[in-house]
């Protein structure tokens, strides 16, 4: 049995530890290191040919999340970035040079956009955002110069799932680079390079890290398209902090315990958001009303806690007394942590590619692990306020 057809959460659970290492320690402690001292001369001469020889370049820290990573993802191997979104840049860069085109979601996450916008444009690389649920239209955007088609499922705010497979053939086909932003599913629920994607990243600071305390990405390839990725993030100058890497190590433990919780109780609120007068529409991947639905089906095992939902209500004043009033829920951008959070956004002004069918509000909700009927009372006393 290879390791890589072991149980998932088998390996979750025992990835990246080294006990004989560490005195018997389960966890590889946090390495507080940038100088790398060298025994001999001869030592020093084989340098970048040894595990680790200085701070930036990788670490044990590092090493035992991007094995834990790498082996989940089904990856050659993965690296660690500071951020999610370093993780999307040093992607992004690894690829499209300038005078390339680079495909984008329209539904792709706020920040992403905005660092294609204030630097790969200004860096020269014909940036276009294409409308998330074109399918195999993908390939009449294709040009000579595309080098990268950019995926997100599902896409932030409005939670469109692509169909994946229309979109790799149609790459593959055109020897046109794939890479996903895999944070929402997780290997867990979504393995992008089973699907012949090249590349999958994911903002760590979310479910993997899962404790709303880490700023962390991570960066997962094919051996083809590892030397690229690799580059650019040792070029970019990004690498994880010990501390970080060492909780989101501890947070991979129990990866496959908090996700399945967090499903059921997000299934849970989100059928009962749908039955309420207010609610106009839910985007939640797992439910019919969710464009993409389908897609979402075929390519993934499950579903996380992160979805949205639209108000009927448009009034910026019944929308602050909603929020305002919330116990649980707190306010805050961020999802994937143990605790609930919402936020407000109207997602229309933000797309360019094409209009978003829906108007008016959408709420971001992120379950957490608290009781689903807590919870449930929570939103309830919200949703009251909109109308009192
Ligand atoms: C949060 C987020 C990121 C960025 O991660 P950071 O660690 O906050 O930089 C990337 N993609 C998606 C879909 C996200 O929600």
């Amino acid at each position: 049995m290879s390791v890589n057809d072991r149980n998932k959460n088998t390996i979750l659970t025992h990835a990246g530890s080294k006990p004989n290492e560490y005195h018997g320690a389960v966890n590889v402690p946090p390495h507080r290191m940038s100088t790398i001292v060298f025994n001999t001369y001869e030592e020093f001469e084989k340098v970048p040919n040894v595990p680790f020889s200085y701070g930036r370049a990788g670490t044990p820290s590092s090493a035992a999340f991007e094995e834990g990573i790498a082996l989940i993802e089904g990856a050659y191997k993965s690296v660690a970035t500071c951020s999610g979104l370093s993780a999307i840049l040093t992607t992004l860069i690894a690829f499209a040079e300038h005078g390339d085109h680079l495909l984008m979601p329209d539904n792709v996450y706020g920040p992403s956009r905005k660092t294609c916008e204030a630097i790969l444009r200004k860096f020269g690389v014909d940036v276009e955002y294409y409308p998330p649920m074109i399918g195999a239209g993908i390939e009449k955007l294709f040009r000579k110069n595309t080098r990268l088609l950019f995926i997100e499922a599902p896409g932030s705010l409005t939670f469109e799932v692509p169909d994946i497979g229309a979109f790799v053939s149609a790459a593959k086909k055109a020897g046109i680079k794939t890479a996903i932003d895999n944070s929402w599913g997780t290997p867990l629920f979504m393995k992008p390079l089973d699907l012949g994607i090249d590349v999958s990243v994911m903002a760590a600071t979310k479910y993997i890290a899962g404790h709303s305390d880490v700023m962390l990405g991570v960066v997962s390839t094919t051996e083809e398209a590892w030397p690229a990725v690799k580059r650019a993030a040792l070029m970019l100058g990004l690498c994880g902090g010990s501390e970080e890497l060492y909780l989101a190590t501890r947070g991979l433990r129990t990866l496959h315990v908090r996700l399945p919780h967090h499903q059921k109780s997000a299934l849970e609120i989100a059928s009962w958001l749908q039955q309420q007068p207010q609610v106009k529409r839910l985007l939640h991947p797992a439910f019919d009303s969710c464009p993409g639905h389908e897609n979402w089906k075929k390519y993934f095992t499950g579903s996380t806690a992160t979805f949205s939902v639209i108000l009927h209500e448009t009034r910026r004043d019944k929308i602050a007394a909603m929020l305002n009033g919330m116990n649980i829920f707190r306010l805050g951008f961020s999802w994937g942590g143990f605790e609930s959070l919402l936020f407000p956004e109207q997602p229309n002004p933000i797309r360019t590619a094409e209009k978003w069918s829906e108007d008016g509000f959408s709420l971001r909700i992120h379950v957490g692990l608290e009781d689903v009927t807590d919870l449930q009372q929570d939103l309830a006393r919200g949703l009251q306020r909109l109308v009192e």
